[in-house]
């Protein structure tokens, strides 16, 4: 049963934008789907709690895709949503792996390593709009509150956790986005800094607490929650997608590939495999 959601409102009188997501379902759908080690599951559940709350606040049918392209093991992060809290993701080496830190936390910084974080929104536009800054620790939530920052001129606060259990499932996930309205008084962000500093790590406290609870720690009952949506892992794929990928390949390619008995085309964001036989593939060069 998929119980992930995202809360969405106000507080603080208008003050105070935030977001609020339990993403636990998600993280392991996406774990079981790509078989993913618990650095990976790490980095990209951050990456996925992230994403299902920025698209949440999107419109219509617009998309966001964050991506981290760093030097680390793990390669590129991916994740990408949309406003019905639809979230896909992908890791490019899914089985890298690292030892804890000193601490006993997963080497999240270590996996990503340096370079840029990118995060593109599309709204349907001929241009989507691309903000790029490089990454700062790789630990995600800070990067995304360095592009909120550098982006698009906003104080942030973002919390994001994944809790891996011994048997490597994910026992908890979630995270937070507090953002600072134009006009707000600094004391209401040192306000909120000092609750963010005394939270428990948030993947510890997402085990026995909810996002309502967390709410309330953040602001008691001055706010205004304007949306509940559910979050889940959905790939819109489908074999009819791959058919156009594969036309594009052209005729002498495919006429190529045509030669073996079939071909297994796989969902780079989902993992799911198409098969394409021989008789398939001959027809689709018809349609060239
Ligand atoms: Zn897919």
């Amino acid at each position: 049963m998929n119980k992930d959601y995202c809360l969405r409102g106000t507080a603080k009188s208008e003050k105070v934008r935030f977001f609020i997501a339990s993403t636990k379902e998600l993280v392991e759908q996406a774990r079981i789907k790509h078989n993913l080690s618990p650095l990976a599951a790490a980095a990209l559940g951050r990456t996925m709690t992230a994403t299902a709350m920025m698209g949440i606040n999107l419109k219509g049918k617009d998309t966001i895709t964050i991506v981290f392209k760093g030097d680390g093991v793990l390669g590129n992060v991916i994740a990408k949503g949309n406003s019905d809290g639809e979230v896909k993701g992908y890791v490019d080496n899914p089985e890298a792996d690292l030892p804890l830190k000193n601490n006993g936390k997963i080497d999240v910084s270590a996996g990503i390593g340096f370079g840029n974080l990118y995060i593109t929104k599309d709204m349907g536009l001929k241009d989507p709009y691309v903000g790029t800054v490089p990454i700062v620790s790789g630990e995600i939530g800070e990067d995304i509150t360095e592009y909120f920052y550098s982006s698009e001129q906003t104080l942030s606060a973002v919390g994001l956790g994944v809790l891996i259990d011994i048997d490597y499932s994910v026992k908890s996930a979630g995270g937070f986005i507090l953002q600072l309205m134009p006009g707000a008084e600094m004391e209401i962000g040192a306000e909120l800094d000092d609750k963010v500093q005394n939270l428990p790590p948030l993947s510890t406290y997402l085990i026995d607490n909810t996002p309502e609870d967390l709410l309330e720690y953040f602001f008691g009952y001055d706010y205004k929650l304007l949306d509940k949506k559910n979050v889940k892992f959905h790939c819109q794929c489908n074999k009819d997608n791959f058919k156009s990928a594969l036309i594009t390949l052209g005729k002498v390619e495919l006429e190529k590939l045509a030669k073996d008995d079939e071909i297994e085309v796989v969902c780079q964001f989902c993992n799911e495999k198409y098969i394409f036989d021989n008789d398939e593939l001959l027809e689709l060069v018809k349609l060239i």
